[in-house]
């Protein structure tokens, strides 16, 4: 990795103010943690930073409160409470993120402890990345780590802002992330196939742009599948179809047949009168959807064409469902293809809130090389943008 990480410089007994992302998802009415996975997924940086004796302070989000607002929902302390829990020892808890009060706790800290900071998006000047605020927290740290891969597309005040007036590295999740994504993009072993899903073409233009560019294979399946099949002519009924990313669409199929690329359609695909209408499914061919009819996953035809093309891959990259998989009944397609990549000796990475939680869904994160824990961090980094998150840590 081009970027320093906490390895690479010395952290005994300095202020460690590390960026987390704790953003867990909670039960609604009574609050509680629904999963930790977050929590846990840094662990390892913090179990490290602990046993060389670092004075560790911690600053994640939590939920969206109204910036300026304190509002007892979204603060930490049952946060601070599941990380004890997993840490096996105690964890400081302060109400503000900064201020004189938590200076005199983090004064008081010592060597080999931790204290949490309150939810960093009660400051209004958070999310606009403002220079005091940054400043404010800075104060705080001898250094700075970003562990918070899942935020590293924003430049906030504690992803980026506090970077730039503290020594910045990596944390061990960030440089797992950068690792695994950045290798299997630029420096894939061949076959390299992309599989693209999800609902629409707007929200994959620019992962499929850059992707093509580097792959051997592009699959596009799901919702967006349907403005390409429409491009090519075909009448899709009362499928979700962008009828502005037509051209867009065109342009995309004519790189590919430029390039040398092969670029996989559905043949076949599920139809149904609607998506809350399971019982009427049927698989048909891409030229025999009615005019009443929805797309919702693909055919089993496709299944078999883009299962043959994982299983000769040796690198992977899939973001995006094949279907409406959280309904069982258009779940098949994207069910078929997670066990192929687990099946396939690739290196494969998956990336995106949902295709992630289908590969759960489907118990098949332990068969998968790299399960992304960004969603939109992971999906920009797959286009190729530069994350501030990452671009502020020091080069090695
Ligand atoms: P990810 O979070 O993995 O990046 P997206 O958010 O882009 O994936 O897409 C997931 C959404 O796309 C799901 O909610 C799924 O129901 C929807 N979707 C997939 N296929 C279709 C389809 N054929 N018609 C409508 N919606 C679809
Ligand atoms: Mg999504």
């Amino acid at each position: 990795m081009a970027k320093q990480s906490i390895k690479d410089i010395d952290v005994k007994g300095k202020r460690v103010l590390i960026r987390v992302d704790f953003n867990v998802p909670r039960n609604k009415a009574t609050g509680e943690i629904t999963n930790d996975t977050r929590i846990q997924a840094a662990l390892p940086t913090l179990n490290y930073l602990l046993e060389q004796d670092a004075k560790v302070i911690i600053m994640t989000h939590l939920g969206r409160p109204k910036a300026g607002e304190f509002e007892d929902e979204f603060r930490l302390d049952a946060v601070a409470k599941r990380l004890e829990e997993l840490l096996g020892r105690p964890v400081k808890k302060a109400n503000e993120a900064v201020g004189p009060e938590v200076e005199a706790m983090v004064a008081a800290l010592q060597p080999g402890e931790v204290l949490m900071l309150e939810n960093v998006r009660f400051y209004a000047g958070e999310t606009k990345n403002n220079e005091e605020f940054s400043a404010q927290l800075a104060k705080l740290g001898d250094v700075y780590v970003n562990d918070a891969f899942g935020t590293a597309h924003r430049a906030h005040c504690s992803t980026e802002g506090v970077g730039h007036l503290l020594p910045a590295v990596a944390g061990f999740l960030m440089e797992k992330e950068i690792e695994a994504l950045g290798g299997a993009l630029n420096h894939a072993e061949h076959p390299f196939v992309a599989i693209i899903g999800g609902a629409k073409v707007a929200d994959k233009i620019g992962i499929i742009q850059h992707l093509l560019e580097k792959v051997d294979t592009l699959i596009i399946g799901g919702g967006m599948a349907n403005t390409f099949l429409q491009a090519q002519g075909y009448a899709l009924g009362k499928s979700l179809v962008e009828e502005e990313k037509i051209e867009l669409a065109k342009e995309v199929m004519a790189k590919a047949t430029a390039g040398g690329k092969k670029l996989l359609l559905p043949v076949d695909v599920i139809v149904a009168d609607g998506i809350d209408l399971p019982e009427t499914a049927a698989s048909v061919g891409i030229d025999a959807i009615a005019a009443d009819k929805m797309a919702l996953d693909i055919g089993p035809e496709t299944i078999k064409l883009y299962q043959a093309a994982v299983a000769d891959a040796k690198t992977v990259i899939w973001n995006g469902p094949m279907g409406v998989f959280e309904v069982d009944a258009f779940a098949e397609g994207t069910n078929q293809v997670a066990q192929a990549v687990a099946a396939s000796d690739a290196n494969s990475v998956v990336g995106g809130g949902d295709s992630v939680a289908a590969i759960e869904k489907a118990g098949l994160s332990e068969k998968i090389s790299h399960i992304s824990t960004g969603g939109g961090a992971s999906l920009e980094f797959l286009e190729g943008k530069v994350l501030p998150g990452i671009a502020v840590l020091l080069e090695k």
